[in-house]
């Protein structure tokens, strides 16, 4: 593609790409009002013209692709993690009693090796709708900068994807309704290995009530053949510098066990 000199060349430029992408097309102003319709859901452009369907056919040929449409979103059926996150978006069980918050479905590498998961997202996470990104997510960042990963290497999530009131700790029954969008979601990132930061995240997925300190410094079998490490979740190093250290031994371990695994990147 050649370098744009002004905005004309740079549409030209994003129209070549497009063609790349979809094929020749020509504007459809029919699509504008599916697009809306579909809550987001992108059609793919007319390419040809069609004749005409008689109405029966044409009720009955809508009725088969919404029907085909709806089993596929099912979360056993579901393939990708785009189309797992249009659940997410549809499902009230994902909702707290807080009225109102924003989808935090997860962020990163889409087939990374190592994925991260907290408790719930908190008032910066439901703004921005994305799992760490307040001050406890910027801490997580430092954190695994520090044994050399950048949050596009890895996968993070929340066992709750919706904001509890009050940042108060997700209840039992909202974990549990998570759980299956969770498992699903790990079983299409498939990772290698599991941090899990936090006692909620950890008793959660672990299934056990222990404590922190019981649970971290080992590799739990987790869902397979992965693995699941804990370690103290970022807001409470926040609260407590005296676990910094023992963090930092945690993540240091981690990083050992995948690059013994040989994650990539
Ligand atoms: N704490 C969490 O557990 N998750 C977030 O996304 C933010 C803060």
């Amino acid at each position: 593609m050649k370098k744009p000199e002004n905005i004309f060349d740079k549409a030209l430029n994003y129209l070549e790409y497009q063609k790349d992408i979809f094929g020749d097309f020509s504007a459809d102003l029919s699509k504008t009002e599916t697009e809306s319709e579909s809550n987001g859901v992108v059609v793919e452009p007319n390419v040809a013209v069609q004749e005409p369907e008689s109405e029966v056919e044409s009720n009955q040929s809508t009725k088969v692709e919404e029907e085909a449409l709806s089993s596929e979103l099912s979360l056993e059926n579901c393939t990708s993690l785009e189309e797992l996150k249009l659940i997410c978006l549809e499902s009230d069980d994902l909702k707290t009693d807080l009225e109102n918050t924003n989808l935090v479905f997860g962020v990163g590498n889409a087939s990374a090796d190592l994925m991260i998961i907290g408790e719930a997202p908190g008032e910066n996470e439901d703004l921005q709708g994305e799992p760490f990104v307040g001050k406890a997510g910027q801490l997580l960042t430092k954190i695994i900068g520090a044994i050399g990963f950048s949050r596009d290497d890895v996968y993070i999530a929340n066992i709750l994807k919706h904001r509890p009131p009050d940042n108060r700790d997700p209840k039992a029954e909202e974990r549990q309704q998570s759980l299956p969008y969770l498992y699903k979601q790990i079983e299409l990132v498939d990772p290698k290995l599991i941090l899990c930061v936090g006692k909620v995240a950890a008793t959660t997925l672990l299934d056990k009530d222990d404590t922190l300190g019981n649970m971290r410094q080992k590799f739990h079998p987790f869902m397979g053949n992965r693995e699941l490490m804990v370690t103290y979740h970022p807001a409470a190093l926040l609260r407590n510098s005296n676990w910094k250290r023992p963090c930092w031994e945690d993540v240091q371990l981690l990083r050992k066990r995948y690059d013994e695994l040989e994650g990539k990147p």
